[in-house]
């Protein structure tokens, strides 16, 4: 799928409601983000998660904003094949490195709520995926 070229003063976005993934991880509809998309990630790490039974390979998005290292990158938890629910950490907030296409980040959880077929009563409906991501394998946290 080709995109059109972004001009110049079209560099910064703000994404919510019915939008496309500008990141082009998925065709799915209506991620939110206010990352700048436009200026292109510095890498991609693939990251294994290992959630005990499961383990999963995710394609991180290593951007440098301003000086600032930033990770895009989709809960295997929480996401469905209808629905890639992306997570967006700061260097600000959380310490990483990247070196070397090794990406490491101090423990972090998603902030998503299981929706849909997987909505639960109780009020138990967040995610609770909680990782650790060592040289590119997330364990839990
Ligand atoms: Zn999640």
């Amino acid at each position: 799928m080709s995109r059109p070229a972004l001009k110049r003063n079209e560099e910064s976005y703000h994404i919510c409601g019915d939008v496309k993934d500008p990141t082009g991880i998925s065709n799915k509809m209506g991620q939110q983000s206010s990352i700048d998309l436009t200026g292109s990630a510095i890498g991609h790490p693939e990251i294994r998660f290992d959630l005990g039974a499961e383990t999963f390979v995710v394609t991180a998005d290593v951007y440098l904003q301003d000086g600032e290292l930033l990770v895009h990158l989709i809960c295997p938890q929480c996401s469905t094949p209808e629905k890639a629910n992306g997570l967006t950490i700061r260097a600000s907030q959380k310490q990483m490195s990247y070196e070397n296409e090794l990406l490491s980040v101090e423990p972090f959880g998603c902030t998503w709520e299981i929706e849909g077929s997987l909505r639960r009563n109780f009020g138990l409906n967040r995610c609770t995926l909680r990782v650790a991501i060592d040289k590119n394998v997330a364990r839990r946290a």
